[in-house]
């Protein structure tokens, strides 16, 4: 498995990453081995990097991921977040967060993350994340509990302003860069680049749309952009092809990203995910996709406060 360095870290991330929401039945009920399995497998395979949250399965993924990673943490580079507790649940205070990587580390069983990240930011205040959780997970890293810091959310103007504002090591950004939508580069990548702050790029799969199971229930996205996915999915369908392996391939291409995040349940989906390293897609059937979501291209929904909807 190809490894990319993650901006300035010196952390060697593995192309394809391990998303760890499902392993906290974000995506519907999974067996608890199947998870564990999926997550022998892919470090098996040479997946070296594995995100999760406290909010994923309000903690379960936590703990999941911390079971399964027993005697192989080493072998990881390990994320989690703090901020985010429920859907509406938020808490960016310099206590919160340092209570709360102390209970992660906890579930996690381990006693240091490789990067901490403030979870969805575009719910709190700016000011406070610049002022209060930003130094705050500072302290953390001089502790030795975080090794690198960073910030999550969706507004992706946003997370490029408090990124560099603030400094931070690492940005997660989510559904600005699949086959649905891809203005991660023009708005994000620039100010990354130039600060050498690290980019990770979770939800290929457009969280779920773009597989034959479809997105979850909780999924944001308007009724017309669930529709162009489902057609692309029908695409693929019709000429044989996994959507996910399409999709994931896609994201791939990206240089300036260090890892894709794919969130993963089962350990077939690890293998058919590897898949997407070598596929060449069909010029047709992505003139056909192009065709199919132009419409709804680039669109994305709101998160969080107004005015953090730049
Ligand atoms: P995703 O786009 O990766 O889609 C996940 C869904 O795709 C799951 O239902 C999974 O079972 C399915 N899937 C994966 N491989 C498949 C395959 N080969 N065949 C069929 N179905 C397949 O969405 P995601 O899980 O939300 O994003 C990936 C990860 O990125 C998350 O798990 C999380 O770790 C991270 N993330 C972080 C944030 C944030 O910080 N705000 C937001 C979104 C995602």
């Amino acid at each position: 498995m190809q490894q990319r360095m993650l901006g300035r870290t010196g952390l060697s991330v593995s192309v394809i990453g391990f998303g760890a929401a499902p392993l906290g039945n974000e995506y519907g009920d999974l067996d608890p081995r199947d998870g564990q399995r999926a997550v022998h497998t892919a470090i098996e395979e040479g997946i070296n990097f594995f995100d999760t949250s406290p909010y994923y399965g309000r903690t379960l993924s936590e703990e999941r991921l911390g079971e399964a990673l027993l005697g192989r943490r080493e072998r990881v580079v390990l994320s989690t977040k703090c901020g985010r507790y429920d859907r509406a649940k938020f808490d960016f205070s310099a206590a919160r967060v340092t209570a709360s990587l102390d209970e992660s580390l906890a579930r996690l069983r381990t006693d240091y993350v490789d990067i901490l990240l403030a979870h969805d930011i575009e719910f709190g205040s700016v000011e406070q994340v610049l002022h209060e959780t930003i130094p705050a997970m500072r302290k953390l890293q001089k502790q030795g509990k975080a090794r690198w810091i960073g910030i999550s959310g969706l507004p992706i103007r946003l997370l490029a302003t408090v990124a560099v504002a603030g400094q931070v090591d690492v940005v997660l950004s989510y559904c600005h860069y699949n086959l649905m939508i891809r203005d991660l580069n023009e708005l994000l990548v620039p100010s990354l680049e130039k600060n050498q702050i690290g980019l990770i790029n979770a939800s290929p799969l457009h969280m779920g749309m773009l597989t034959h199971a479809g997105p979850p229930p909780w999924h944001p996205a308007a009724p017309e952009i669930k529709e162009a996915a489902r057609r692309v999915v029908s695409l693929c369908a019709e000429r044989g092809l996994n959507p996910a392996v399409l999709g994931l391939n896609f994201a791939l291409q990206n240089k300036y990203i260090s890892s894709t995040l794919v969130g993963i349940s089962h350990p077939a989906q690890v293998k058919e995910n590897l898949e997407a390293l070598t596929f060449k897609a069909d010029p047709e059937l992505l003139d056909a996709i192009e065709e199919t979501i132009a419409p709804v291209k680039g669109r994305s929904w709101p998160s969080g406060r107004p005015e953090n909807n730049l």
